[in-house]
């Protein structure tokens, strides 16, 4: 994606960012924070394109054209000048210094043929530390003609000294009616990650329910729909409610299903605090504005079954589950814990008393 116009939302950014090109204003490094999967990344690859596009009249803001060699080669990631540096590993994913040596190599010469540099660090928060330090003698140092775009959703986990070097861009959250109206048209752009994914097979009472799941995040909420969890909702919430609070074999096996689902553990996690959330509303307010309204009757049928404080507990272990899956932990060890405590008959948080 590559033109200003694709990117949802965000007029306070894309303004900010079209007067420091105007001006001739720019920053040598920007900082985009927000939400995961609201489009700081694809905002920072327009910026990139804009910057360098063949067809823009020098310290004009005009909108990247998308069809000159600069544009598509920004696009497919093959320009000289545009570098992409993201955490690398699979168990643990982290920027290594090498990765920030290769950037300070290249900023010694100037761009080979665009008018700027520009270096997109995605997920910039996992720095490992001596690559974070070796990143700020660059910020300090600024190498000329080039700009520095630093993404992430989880600013807290930098250093102050980098946050201090760089123009600060917050993107807020999408609402959910931007959401839900654009994921029909998202799921059908060629995406060359989603495979053999049939976009036709989602069923569209499914878009309001992933906008919903998405919390704002354009991201999170196609995800969701490409992952098929949503469609598979019911299935596995009946076998998490219908685990049997004194077989601890079933419950292991349940921990060992979580863990072993990959990527597929958060969306779960994801499943279980949004139904345990709409439950605790429904209790509330018996309210209909649920994110899962398509299981208005499940949620109905099983919300008498759980107390307030069952409730509550439940999701406070769900929420502290989220969080620790998104940091560096073990999976198995993760799940394992969580179970444990929805198990637990004191607080009977999961197991609904006979
Ligand atoms: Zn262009």
């Amino acid at each position: 994606m590559q033109y200003w116009s694709d990117i949802l939302g965000h007029q306070r950014v894309q303004s900010v960012l079209s007067r420091a090109i105007d001006g001739g204003r720019l920053h040598h490094a920007y900082l985009f924070t927000g939400p995961e999967g609201v489009g700081k990344f694809t905002t920072a690859q327009t910026l990139a394109a804009t910057l360098n596009c063949e067809r823009r009249p020098a310290d004009t803001f005009a909108p990247s054209c998308g069809q000159c060699s600069s544009c598509r080669r920004i696009a497919s990631r093959q320009h000289p000048d545009v570098l992409f540096i993201e955490p690398t590993g699979k168990s643990v994913r982290l920027i290594k210094i090498d990765q920030i040596r290769q950037l300070q190599k290249s900023a010694v010469s100037s761009p080979y043929e665009g008018r700027f540099r520009v270096v997109l660090i995605d997920d910039a928060h996992l720095l490992r530390e001596e690559a974070a330090n070796a990143l700020l003698k660059t910020l300090e140092e600024p190498p000329a003609r080039t700009i520095l775009l630093l993404v992430t959703d989880q600013p807290h986990r930098l250093l102050d000294t980098i946050i201090s070097r760089c123009q600060r861009v917050r993107f807020g959250s999408l609402s959910l009616e931007t959401v839900a109206d654009a994921l029909p048209k998202l799921l059908t752009q060629a995406d060359p990650e989603a495979g053999d994914f049939d976009a036709d097979s989602i069923d569209p009472t499914l878009f309001p329910v992933a906008a919903g799941y998405g919390e704002g995040s354009l991201g999170r909420s196609l995800a969701m729909l490409k992952s098929g969890m949503l469609a598979e909702r019911q299935e596995f919430l009946e076998q998490m409610l219908g685990l049997d609070p004194r077989s601890p074999i079933a419950w292991l096996n349940a921990a060992k299903d979580l863990a072993d689902s990959g990527s597929g553990f958060q969306e779960k996690l994801d499943v279980l605090t949004v139904f345990f959330r709409d439950m605790m509303l429904f209790k509330r307010t018996g309210t209909d504005r649920l994110v899962n309204q398509d299981l208005h009757e499940l949620i109905a049928r099983i919300e008498p079954r759980f107390s307030m404080e069952a409730l509550l507990t439940t999701l406070d272990a769900l929420m502290s589950a989220r969080r620790r899956l998104r940091g560096n932990v073990n999976s198995q060890l993760l799940a394992e814990e969580l179970l444990d405590r929805l198990r637990n008959p004191q607080t009977r948080a999961l197991t609904p008393p006979a």
